[in-house]
C-alpha cells in the first residue's frame, strides 16, 4: 500500500514533464506535420520578401521621381527666363538699328558694335529655344504650333527679323519700318511664346506629380496587400498555434482531460466564485496489474474507459482532471448537501466499477474514491486537496473500492501532523526548539521518601504549543528519530538529575524510558554509559523502564543481551505498564527485571473495581514473592494511596505528590516535601543493593 501510494505520488509529480509517458501513453496526436509547417513558412516568407521588394522599388521611384522633377524645375525655369530675354533683346536690337541709323556719330559707332552682339544672342537663343519647342518630351503642341505652323510662324519671324537687321544698311526708312515692325509683331507673338513655354512647364511638372501620386498609392496598396495576403494569416496562424500549444500543456493527451496543474489551476480560480465545492480523488484499483500483465494498450483503455465515465457521470460545468498514472480529480460545483455529494460519488464509483470491454475481453475495473467538501472542510485549495487525498489513502487502507470521506477534525489532525513532521525535522533533532525532559517523583508508600524520579520528555512546539509525548514520539518514529529524540530526551534528564544531586539533594535512581527502536543500536550500551558519564553519572544511578514490546521484534535475542549487558553494568530493569496488553506475566519469565510499574489502569480502578483490586494484589504477592520491587503508577488521590498501601506497594508515583516538573520546580518541591536526607537505597527493602 505505501509502495504504491509513493507510486502514485512519483507519477504525479512527474505526469508534467515532457519525457515519453508511462502507462504507453500515445505521442501527442494533434501537432502540425512538419512538412505542412515547412511549406507554410516558405511561402509566408517569399510573400514578405516580394512585398518588402515592391515596397522599396516604389519607395526608391518615388525619390527618384521627386529628383526628377526638381532637376525640369531649374530647367525650365532657364527656358521661361530665355523666352522672356528675347522680348527684351528683340526691343533692344530694334533701338540699337534705329541709333545706327540715325544717332551722331558716337552712337552711330556704339550701335555698329552692339548690334551685331545683340543679334547674335537672340539667335543662339532662338536656335535653342525652337529646338524646345520642335522637341515633343520639352515642348507642347501649342508650341510646335506657335513656332513652326501656321500663316507665320515665330520661327520664321525671328529668322526673318535677324536677317532684316543684319540686312540694313543705315537707311533710316528701312530701320524704322523693321524696328516699328519688331515692336508691333514680333512682341506680342515672343510674350506669347513666353506664355507657351510656362504652360508647358507647368503640363510636365504636373505629369510627374501625378506619376508621384500613382506611386505613393501603389507603395499604400502594397502595404495594404502585405497586411491582408501576409501578416493576418500569420497573425491568425499565431494565435491558434499558441491556442493548441495551450491547450496541449493543459490536457491529458490520453484522455484529453485537464492534466493536474490545469485542474489545480482551474480550481484556484473557480473556487472563490463558488459557495460549495467539493473534491473528490480517485485512485483506479488494480490498474497498475491490468498495466503490466495485460499490456499497455489495455491499460490506455481502462484510463480512457475511466475518463469517459466520469465524464458521463457529474455536469458539464464541473471539472475533471487526471493529475497521474491512474490517478483523476473532480471538482464539483454548487451541490447544497454533503448527502448529494456523496450520492454522486458513489455513482462515480458505482460507474467506474463496471468491467471495460477490450480486444473481446472484459478488463476488471475498480476505484477508490475519497470526498472533501469546501467550506464544510476548509476553505483553502491545498488544505481541500490534501482532505480529498487523505480521505482516499485512508479509505483504500479501509476499504478499497469504496468512497471514503474526512472530517474537519480528521483534517486538523493531518494538519498537525504535518506540522509535528516539519518541526521535527526542521533542526538537528538535539536542538528541537521548546524540547525538554521534567522528572516526576517516585515515592515511598511507606513514610513518604523520595526512591527516585521518572525522566518524561516534554515538548512544547512553537506552532501547536504542548505536545503529548505519545503524540511527538510517534511521529518522530515515522521519521526514524525516536530514538535520537529520546537520548535528547535523556540528556536533558541526566542534566538536571545531575544538577540537583550535586546541590546535595537526594533523588533516589533517575528512571529512564526505553523505547525498541533505541535498544536495536548496536552501540547502544557503551553509548548509553557514555552519556551518563558526560553528566557525571554512573549506569548505577539509573533504572531502565521498558515495556514488553521491546522483545516483539525479530532480534529479540540481541535485545535481551543488550539489557542484561546494561544490567550488568548497574543498571535496574523495570517493566513499565504492566498488566497491559503490551507488559505481560511471560516477560517475566524472560527478562532479567528489578521492578514492574503496575498500569494506571489498575490503580485508577481501585475502590471502583473489586476485580482490579483482586488483581493489583495477586501482582503485589507474586512480585514479593519474585523479589521484584512495585511501584504503582498514577496515584492521584488519597484513597487510592490508602489502597495501595494496604495491598502492600512499596512505592507509588502520580499526581496526588507530583506531576513531571522542570529542574526548579523539582528542587523547591524536594525541599517542601522530602527534607529528609536518607539515601533511598538503603530504604528500600526490595531492590538488591547497587
Ligand atoms: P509512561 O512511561 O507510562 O509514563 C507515565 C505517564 O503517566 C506519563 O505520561 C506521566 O505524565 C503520566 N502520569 C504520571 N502521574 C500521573 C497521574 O497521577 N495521573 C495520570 N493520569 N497520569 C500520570 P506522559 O508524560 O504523557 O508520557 C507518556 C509516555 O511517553 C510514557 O509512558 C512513556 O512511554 C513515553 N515517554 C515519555 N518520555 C519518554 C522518553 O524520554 N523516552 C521514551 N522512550 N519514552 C518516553
Ligand atoms: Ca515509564
Ligand atoms: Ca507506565
Amino acid at each position: 500500500m505505501a509502495d504504491t501510494a509513493l507510486e502514485l505520488r512519483t507519477i504525479a509529480l512527474t505526469a508534467g514533464a515532457p519525457s515519453r509517458p508511462r502507462h504507453g501513453l500515445r505521442d501527442r496526436p494533434s501537432q502540425l506535420p512538419t512538412d505542412e509547417a515547412g511549406v507554410m513558412a516558405r511561402r509566408l516568407t517569399l510573400g514578405y520578401v516580394t512585398g518588402l521588394g515592391l515596397l522599396a522599388a516604389a519607395t526608391l521611384g518615388g525619390s527618384w521621381l521627386i529628383n526628377n522633377a526638381l532637376t525640369h524645375r531649374a530647367y525650365d525655369a532657364t527656358i521661361i527666363n530665355q523666352a522672356g530675354a528675347q522680348a527684351m533683346l528683340s526691343q533692344r536690337i530694334a533701338s540699337l538699328a534705329l541709333m545706327k541709323a540715325n544717332g551722331g556719330s558716337a552712337d552711330h559707332d556704339h550701335a555698329t558694335a552692339e548690334l551685331p552682339k545683340a543679334v547674335a544672342r537672340m539667335a543662339a537663343s532662338h536656335v535653342n529655344l525652337s529646338r524646345i519647342a520642335n522637341n515633343p518630351h520639352l515642348g507642347s503642341p501649342d508650341l510646335m504650333t506657335h513656332y513652326f505652323t501656321g500663316e507665320t510662324p515665330l520661327d520664321l519671324q525671328v529668322t526673318r527679323f535677324l536677317q532684316q537687321v543684319r540686312n540694313l544698311e543705315g537707311d533710316a526708312a528701312q530701320a524704322r519700318a523693321v524696328s516699328q515692325d519688331a515692336l508691333d509683331v514680333l512682341l506680342p507673338r515672343l510674350a506669347e511664346a513666353v506664355a507657351l513655354h510656362e504652360d508647358a512647364a507647368k503640363g510636365r511638372a504636373d505629369r510627374i506629380a501625378m506619376l508621384h501620386k500613382a506611386i505613393v498609392g501603389l507603395a499604400l496598396a502594397l502595404m495594404l496587400a502585405e497586411a491582408i495576403i501576409i501578416f493576418r494569416p500569420l497573425v491568425r496562424r499565431t494565435v491558434s498555434m499558441t491556442a493548441q500549444l495551450k491547450r496541449e500543456a493543459c490536457t491529458d493527451p490520453l484522455t484529453g482531460l485537464m492534466n493536474r496543474r490545469a485542474v489545480i489551476e482551474a480550481l484556484t480560480e473557480t473556487l472563490p466564485h463558488h459557495t460549495s465545492v467539493a473534491v473528490v480523488a480517485i485512485d483506479l484499483d488494480h490498474f497498475k496489474r491490468t498495466n503490466d500483465t495485460d499490456g499497455h494498450a489495455a491499460g490506455d483503455a481502462m484510463l480512457r474507459a475511466a475518463a469517459e465515465r466520469l465524464r458521463a457521470t457529474v455536469r458539464d460545468s464541473d471539472l475533471i482532471g487526471r493529475i497521474g498514472g491512474d490517478e483523476f480529480l473532480v471538482f464539483l460545483f454548487g451541490i447544497a448537501t454533503e448527502t448529494e455529494v456523496m450520492e454522486v460519488a458513489q455513482r462515480m464509483r458505482d460507474a467506474l466499477h463496471l468491467p471495460v470491454p477490450h480486444n473481446g475481453r472484459l478488463l476488471r475495473l475498480g476505484a477508490t474514491l475519497g470526498v472533501a467538501i469546501a467550506p464544510t472542510d476548509t476553505d483553502e485549495v491545498e488544505g481541500l486537496l490534501r482532505a480529498a487525498d487523505e480521505a482516499l489513502i485512508r479509505t483504500k487502507r479501509a476499504a478499497r473500492g469504496k468512497v471514503g470521506r474526512v472530517t474537519r477534525d480528521d483534517v486538523a489532525r493531518t494538519r498537525r501532523d504535518a506540522s509535528i513532521l516539519r518541526a521535527l525535522t526542521a533542526t538537528d533533532i538535539d536542538k528541537l526548539p521548546g524540547f525538554t525532559a521534567h522528572l516526576q517523583p517516585i515515592i515511598d508508600l511507606a513514610d513518604g521518601k523520595v526512591r527516585g524520579v521518572e525522566a518524561l520528555a516534554r515538548w512544547t512546539s512553537e506552532e501547536l504549543g504542548p505536545i503529548p509525548p505519545d503524540e511527538f514520539f510517534a511521529a518522530a518514529q515515522k521519521l526514524g528519530l525516536a530514538a535520537a529524540l529520546s537520548e535528547a530526551a535523556r540528556g536533558h534528564a541526566m542534566a538536571a538529575f545531575a544538577k540537583l544531586r550535586r546541590e546535595g539533594l537526594d533523588l533516589g535512581r533517575l528512571q529512564i524510558n526505553v523505547s525498541a527502536p533505541e535498544l536495536m543500536r548496536d552501540d547502544m550500551v557503551d553509548a548509553f554509559e557514555r552519556q551518563c558519564r558526560t553528566h557525571g553519572l554512573a549506569l548505577s544511578d539509573i533504572t531502565v523502564e521498558i515495556t514488553e514490546d521491546v522483545l516483539l521484534d525479530r532480534v529479540s535475542h540481541t535485545t535481551l543481551d543488550r539489557l542484561c549487558d546494561l544490567r550488568a553494568r548497574g543498571v535496574l530493569l523495570s517493566l513499565d505498564d504492566f498488566g497491559t496488553g503490551t507488559s505481560g506475566l511471560l516477560q517475566l519469565l524472560r527478562l532479567p527485571l528489578d521492578e514492574i510499574k503496575l498500569d494506571r489502569s489498575f490503580v485508577s480502578r481501585l475502590g471502583v473495581d473489586e476485580r482490579a483490586r483482586q488483581i493489583v494484589e495477586g501482582t503485589i504477592r507474586m512480585a514479593q514473592s519474585m523479589r521484584l520491587a512495585v511501584v504503582a503508577e498514577g496515584i492521584e488521590d488519597e484513597a487510592r494511596e490508602q489502597d495501595l498501601r494496604n495491598l502492600g506497594s512499596a512505592k507509588g508515583q502520580g499526581w496526588l505528590y507530583a506531576p513531571a516538573m522542570p529542574v526548579d520546580a523539582l528542587r523547591d518541591w524536594l525541599k517542601a516535601h522530602a527534607p529528609q536526607r536518607e539515601t533511598a537505597m538503603a530504604q528500600d527493602r526490595h531492590l538488591p543493593a547497587a
